[in-house]
């Protein structure tokens, strides 16, 4: 019998398009020829207002690619089905394994992981503990640190110092200006795909990035800003994980922001990156060590820094569950290290019924 994959997109966050999209091309290569006689896939689509779907709604926006809006009349009746999915026991019960395919906050952060593990059901990825490291900058750096990784400057703030009295503030922007210097970057601590972070090179215009930051977070951190080439490593394993050769990701814009992230044409992957053979090892090294330390499992793509001029390799951040469509660099990156996209999420599933059956 076929094992029954609920393939969990969508969600409550700003990357739920791309989580449509990461989703598509799962459901894809579950049902390549190599995999269709070993799963089922059962769709379940989260809401933008948190509402799970299952049954032909989801179906329907894999098709499609549309995100569901709650007032559509196609799920007016009966493919509703819940708030939460333990008001649904008959569809969530039948579930195998869960691939949960969400990306940032409420989906990459542990909160499904949690849920999930509740449930006693395997999934595909990292737990409640690396999932929620890995999701806030300022955990993950201080994981990164005490494992002896390089990475830039960085000081953690918290939204009610940036939205404390007037007299305070500028001593904060003091403080900030001294340790960090201009241009340094200002983010909201547990985001992705770029959202809310500024590049500033001025007091005026730190001021505003922070209360924007302050606006999507709590925790904020503010990065001295690193003039070098950005590539990639993707890790797949759980006690033995392995590293993937290096992907460059190059655009004309100021920085890798949304825009370019998502617009078609605006940014290139170089893959591999053209690096000395002692700079990758050194990167898979670091990759390695960076999922061990915010303990990782299954899959996660490590981002860094490479300062062309010294040779210095920075790590940047860890993704625990990084854009998965069929052009997104952390599936590309192991298509060229020989394990194709089916294959891939094969093994995924794979790894996560290991882990599970270890405890
Ligand atoms: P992802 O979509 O990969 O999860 P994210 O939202 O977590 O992204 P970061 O990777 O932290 O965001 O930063 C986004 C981009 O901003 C980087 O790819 C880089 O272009 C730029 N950037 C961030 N921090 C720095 C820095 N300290 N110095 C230089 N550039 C930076
Ligand atoms: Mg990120
Ligand atoms: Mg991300
Ligand atoms: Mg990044």
């Amino acid at each position: 019998t076929k094992l029954r994959v609920g393939l969990l997109f969508g969600g409550r966050s700003g990357e739920h398009e791309v989580s449509i999209s990461s989703a598509r091309a799962i459901a894809k290569a579950l049902s390549a020829e190599q995999n269709a006689s070993k799963y089922e896939i059962l769709p379940f689509y989260i809401q933008k207002d948190g509402h799970w779907l299952a049954g032909e709604a989801p179906q329907k926006v894999l098709g499609t690619g549309m995100p569901l809006l709650e007032s559509q009349e196609s799920i007016s009746e009966g493919h509703l089905i819940a708030q939460s999915p333990w008001q649904s026991p008959s569809q969530v019960s039948e579930v195998d394994v869960w691939f949960p395919i969400l990306h940032g906050p409420n989906g990459e952060d542990g909160t499904i992981q949690g849920l999930l593990t509740l449930m006693q059901v395997p999934f595909v990825g990292s737990g409640v503990l690396g999932s929620a490291m890995g999701m806030d900058k300022i955990a993950m750096k201080m994981a990164f640190e005490q494992a002896g990784l390089p990475q830039v400057k960085y000081k953690a703030l918290t939204r009610a110092q940036v939205w404390s009295n007037p007299c305070v503030f500028p001593k904060l922007c003091d403080e900030i200006e001294a340790a960090l210097g201009y241009p340094c970057f200002v983010k909201p601590a547990n985001l992705g795909s770029s959202v809310g972070i500024a590049k500033v090179r001025s007091r005026q215009e730190l001021e505003a990035a922070l209360d924007q930051a302050a606006g999507y977070d709590r925790r904020l951190i503010v990065e001295a800003g690193v003039v070098a080439r950005e590539v990639e490593c993707a890790v797949l394993g759980n006690d033995q994980p392995k590293a993937s050769i290096i992907g460059e990701i190059t655009y004309d814009s100021d920085f890798y922001d949304y825009e370019t992230k998502y617009t078609e044409g605006r940014a290139d992957l170089l893959i591999p990156a053209p690096l000395p053979d002692a700079i990758v090892r050194q990167m898979q090294d670091m990759a390695l060590q960076a999922f061990a330390a915010v303990d990782a499992a299954g899959l996660a793509r490590i981002d860094f820094f490479y300062v062309e001029a010294t040779g210095e390799v920075l790590i940047n951040e860890i993704n625990t569950l990084p854009g998965f469509t069929a052009t997104s660099m952390y599936p590309q990156l192991w298509a060229h290290s020989g394990i194709s996209f089916p294959e891939l999420v094969d093994q995924l599933i794979q790894l996560a019924l290991e882990r599970h059956s270890i405890g």
